[in-house]
């Protein structure tokens, strides 16, 4: 891409250009809304650049904190505003770059500052973090993880399976959800070792007592697989693309 994302992204942020998609998360026992993951959007003039072109990039530097905590703000605002319209609100879970670890001491602080100020009830918000980066330290992960299960705020490990996500980490933290990449999804039950590793993720996680959803859902088979394998929670576009909030409103 052409556009110096870094260079454009101060200006954009103060003008609000960054918009909360929500993608919804789906029971498979009955098919009902069980949550939603904020996904972010960036409208630059008339045109969407998407998160793969920017993420990367600001990771690299110190905007992805910025632009988490923005995204983090502009989600409790609107379940502050749901529940204040009285609507039925559901767990929205908003993604947190693991270069925060390495850059704020004081991260859990920040996150409940923005979370109390809407005065958002806890159970409300889940938070996945997202490896990108190796630089972060053990103690700095098992601090943020501790510190958010005291607070009784969720939280996920996203991408379960790929990176830098090690036995080590779930087996010490108190995470709540494992979050079963799409990478890992076979595309049917005959798709030999890919099957066999999809199967035995869903029962590792449901075994050590988490939950569990798979993202990128796409098919009606692979509907199928999750049911099978005793997994009733799902994220794809068999159900939902992410979707701008007003039509977000309108699915809830
Ligand atoms: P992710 O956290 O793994 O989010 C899931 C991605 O899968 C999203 O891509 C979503 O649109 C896409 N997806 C959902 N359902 C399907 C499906 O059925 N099939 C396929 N092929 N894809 C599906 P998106 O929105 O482009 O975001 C890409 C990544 O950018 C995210 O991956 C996440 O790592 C990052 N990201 C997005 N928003 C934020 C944010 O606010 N903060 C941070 N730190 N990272 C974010
Ligand atoms: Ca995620
Ligand atoms: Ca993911």
């Amino acid at each position: 891409m052409d556009l110096d994302v870094r260079e454009i992204f101060p200006e954009a942020i103060k003008n609000e250009e960054f918009l909360v998609y929500y993608q919804p998360k789906v029971s498979l026992r009955n098919y009902s809304l069980a949550g939603a993951e904020a996904l972010v959007r960036w409208k630059h003039g008339d045109k969407f650049i998407f998160p793969d072109q920017f993420i990367p990039v600001f990771e690299q530097g110190s905007e992805i904190c910025e632009l988490d905590f923005y995204m983090l703000e502009h989600v409790c605002r609107d379940i502050r505003r749901w529940i204040d319209e009285g609507r039925r609100v559901i767990k929205v879970s908003v993604n947190i770059s693991r270069k925060h670890l390495a850059e704020d001491p004081q991260l859990l602080e920040h996150l409940m500052e923005r979370i109390d100020k809407y005065d958002v009830p806890h159970e409300y918000l889940e938070i996945e973090l997202t490896e990108t980066s190796t630089e972060v330290g053990f103690e700095e992960l098992k601090n943020i993880i501790d510190g958010l299960h005291q607070n009784d705020i969720h939280t996920s490990v996203d991408d379960f399976g790929i990176g830098y996500s090690s036995m080590n980490l779930i087996r010490e933290l108190p995470w709540d959800v494992l979050k079963i990449d799409k990478s890992f999804l076979p595309k049917s039950a005959s798709d030999g070792k890919q099957y066999v590793m999809f199967k035995h993720l869903i029962s590792l996680a449901k075994d050590i007592g988490l939950d569990c959803i798979v993202e990128g859902v796409e098919t009606i088979e692979h509907v199928k697989m999750l049911k099978e394998n005793q997994c009733f929670l799902a994220q794809g576009y068999y159900f939902d693309r992410p979707l701008p909030v007003s039509e977000f409103e309108t699915r809830m």
